[in-house]
């Protein structure tokens, strides 16, 4: 009897001690009313509902942060409606090039990949930077022939295209909008050129991960790189503190280090996750006229999705289990 009580009362607080798991996702800062058609949001709900359940079952059974979110990115990459492998953005050679990114907070390990072609789940890719090779970053050729090595599935040009893109891309061409050095873009336009996916995760062991994809801004220089795949700016994840992806003008988030500020604020500054957020979005680069947005949670399975523009498709999903998806509210 005795012994049966004490496997009991093993058992309830090692339940007890699980994290509360927490999967929060973004689909880009880019969502305008105006082009936003019913349909269209129903259907980007859908999918947005689909990658949480794919992530969050991986949370559920007990497994990894880091596991959760490419579950949930591979879903959000393989839709043409985001703006992440297929459905990517277009260079202005209307070339599609994709960027991602993953970083676990438990090892501090991350991995990425910039301007690689043809790889279907960059995601995938940036797992096997981080798992495979003493490297961080990896771009161009040498990353596609890392993915080629790994047997990682390659798709045609053709299938990332979606006609959307390229009317976008053609809209963007119109605009004139700065080339080269990027400087603030007014509202509507960036509106035209953003998109982007991300998720962050805590897991029952209470470790966290972040990961980012994209295929950058619409009309982008060829071999422009945002801030998606660069740790720090569009991704961050430290065990203890939080797990960031930024998705916007990605020029600004690289040059402030968004990501890795709101682990900063927090860990130095004592700020919340919320604080730290709201902070950086709605006020430091606001004041800059950055457009953009982010995702975060933190230790405790806290959930922050703040964004200054338009909207921002987001999602998330607790312990309740019970979806919470939105465009243009926080
Ligand atoms: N941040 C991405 C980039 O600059 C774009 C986006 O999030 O919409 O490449």
């Amino acid at each position: 009897m005795k012994r049966l009580l004490l496997t009991c009362c093993l058992l309830a607080s090692a339940v007890l001690a699980q994290s509360p798991i927490t999967l929060v996702l973004h689909g880009g800062a880019g969502a305008e009313r105006k082009k936003l058609t019913p349909e269209k949001e129903a259907a980007c709900r859908a999918v947005l509902n689909e990658a949480l359940r794919k992530g969050y079952a991986v949370l559920k059974q007990g497994g990894s942060s880091e596991q959760a979110v490419i579950a949930s990115i591979i879903v959000l990459e393989d839709s043409p409606l985001f703006n992440a492998g297929r459905g990517a953005a277009l260079t202005r050679d209307g070339i599609v090039e994709l960027d991602a990114s993953l970083m676990v907070g438990q090892t501090g390990l991350a991995g990425a990949v910039a301007n690689v072609h043809g790889v279907r789940n960059p995601i995938l890719l940036a797992e096997k930077v981080m798992l495979h090779t003493p490297h961080v970053l990896m771009i161009g050729e040498g990353a596609d022939k890392l993915a080629k090595e790994h047997q990682l599935r390659f798709e045609a040009p053709e299938w990332f295209i979606t006609p959307e893109q390229k009317e976008r891309l053609e809209r963007a061409k119109k605009k004139d909008l700065p080339k080269g050095a990027y400087i603030p873009v007014p509202d509507r336009e960036l509106s035209l050129l953003m998109g982007t996916v991300g998720a962050v995760a805590l897991d029952q062991k209470g470790n966290l991960a972040a990961g980012t994809s994209t295929g950058g801004l619409a009309g982008k220089l060829p071999g422009r790189v945002g801030d998606s795949p660069i740790i720090g700016a569009g991704t961050y994840a430290e065990n203890g503190v939080c797990a960031v992806s930024c998705t916007g003008h990605g020029e600004f988030f690289i040059r402030n280090a968004v990501a890795y500020d709101v682990a900063a604020r927090m860990k130095y500054a004592n700020a919340t996750l919320k604080d730290a957020t709201q902070t950086l979005i709605n006020d430091k680069l606001k004041k800059l006229d950055a457009r953009g947005g982010l995702i975060a949670v933190d230790a405790k399975g806290n959930v922050s999705t703040p964004f200054n523009s338009e909207g921002m498709f987001h999602a998330h999903m607790g312990p309740d289990g019970v979806a919470h998806i939105a465009v243009f509210e926080e």
